[in-house]
């Protein structure tokens, strides 16, 4: 065990065991594990009170062989660029695990968004999409939202770019608001990927939506969303967490109720009062009883130290690198079935590649035709993972990731190594 989490050692021991067992040649992940290119960028800032302060932003482009670099941009105090590697590493494996042609990037700012006013919030992004400006492009790498952006940022990154190229740019970020050419469903679709997952899982053994339990931590756009799909199609949501903590109702908490009183400004769930619901940890949310467990906040919230304790059947990980390698082996033989990342939050991209299409074809799709097609793309992608499990006897997560290095491996045997 390491004596440190470190995300990206964490997907590089996951690939390496996938490797092995898809028995794949090695001197290819010398090529596939490492990213194209790793970039880091400083922002000044004027701040509201005249003085500048300094932020560091981060672009890696991890693989662009079966397609343009995609990835989305968090901002986050935590945020770094060892973080951004890995999670452009996941990219490149999420695309190609639901083959939709796009390679994998990731970007960030290291900051707490909470601390800024929208006035300093819109500087620091344009001057971020000015610093990025020379490696984005519809077709070569195309930003969305990820952790604490949102379809404003995209406006603010589009309209940056837009004006230094002199003409409107729309292909150039995903995840934009409708008005500035984004899709219908795209702020909804990571979410909702997780709940088609879990449907999917559910299927797979039997069981239904209607019939189960949820826990879900992170109540972003992600958990937010997947809480609010579950319960509209009957799943019993009983715990939910955000940064301030957990909140707990054996007899199911409204969903919807809770993602309009969190929109108002200022307000968390530790706020939040209702007869019958109990405030819990953030680790009681993770460990509480129930049937499905979504993680939908950042990396290494199940761990060697939680995954003992959990008593959930089913994981969905919503979040990117939820779960670290240690607690993985412990879950798989407590028999706690897991959907894995780059399958399970795939939604938010899927739809993402919807939206270029679109930008590309200068014609629109309704939300039926979007949600629709999302499905059936997951659908597919969800037999091929369990039929790879099945074949070669491993987890769910490991089938992914040997589906996604195959098509990887493949597409850079055949194009060969330059020059
Ligand atoms: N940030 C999302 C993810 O981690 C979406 C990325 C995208 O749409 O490009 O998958």
């Amino acid at each position: 065990m390491r004596e440190f989490y470190d995300p990206y050692l964490n997907v590089v021991d996951v690939m390496t065991e996938a490797m092995e067992i898809g028995g794949m040649n090695q001197y290819m992940f010398d090529i596939i594990k490492n990213p194209q290119r790793e970039t880091k960028v400083y922002l000044p800032v004027e701040m509201d009170d005249g003085t500048v302060q300094v932020f560091e932003g981060y672009r890696v482009q991890h693989s662009n062989i079966r397609g343009p670099f995609k990835g989305g941009i968090r901002f986050h105090q935590d945020c770094n660029l060892n973080e951004v590697k890995a999670l452009a590493t996941w990219m490149s494996l999420k695309c190609a695990v639901v083959n939709i042609p796009y390679g994998g990037a990731k970007g960030g700012v290291r900051v707490d968004p909470n601390n800024l006013s929208q006035r300093e919030l819109r500087k620091l992004t344009r001057r971020y999409a000015f610093a990025i400006e020379p490696l984005i492009g519809a077709d070569t790498d195309i930003p969305a939202p990820d952790v604490n952006t949102n379809s404003q940022t995209m406006a603010w990154i589009l309209d940056t770019y837009s004006m230094l190229k002199g003409k409107p740019c729309p292909g150039v970020v995903t995840g934009k608001p409708l008005e500035l050419g984004g899709s219908k469903g795209r702020n909804s679709a990571t979410g909702r990927g997780v709940a088609i997952s879990t449907k999917l899982i559910l299927e797979r053994d039997g069981k239904k939506l209607e019939d189960v339990t949820v826990a879900i931590s992170g109540m972003g756009n992600v958990g937010g969303n997947a809480a609010r799909i579950l319960g509209h199609r009957g799943s019993k949501i009983v715990a939910l967490s955000d940064v301030s903590g957990g909140i707990y109702c054996e007899n199911g908490l409204d969903a919807d109720e809770i993602s309009e009183f969190l929109e108002i400004k200022g307000k968390q769930l530790k706020d939040y009062q209702k007869e019958g619901v109990s405030h819990i940890s953030h680790e009681e949310v993770l460990t509480c009883k129930c049937d499905v467990l979504i993680p939908a906040a950042l990396e290494n919230q199940i761990n060697a130290e939680n995954a003992e304790k959990l008593q959930c059947s089913y994981i969905i990980e919503g979040a990117n690198g939820p779960t670290s390698v240690e607690a993985d082996a412990l879950l798989e033989e407590r028999g706690i079935i897991l959907v894995p990342d780059i399958f399970a939050n795939s939604g938010g991209v899927i739809v993402s590649y919807f939206e270029w299409v679109q930008n590309i074809q200068i014609l629109t799709w309704n939300r039926d035709q979007v949600n629709k097609t999302l499905e059936k793309i997951m659908s597919a992608a969800f037999i091929e993972i369990l039929e790879e499990s099945q074949q070669s006897q491993c987890s769910l997560r490991m089938a992914a990731y040997i589906i996604a290095l195959k098509r990887l491996i493949y597409a850079e045997e055949i194009k060969g190594i330059f020059p």
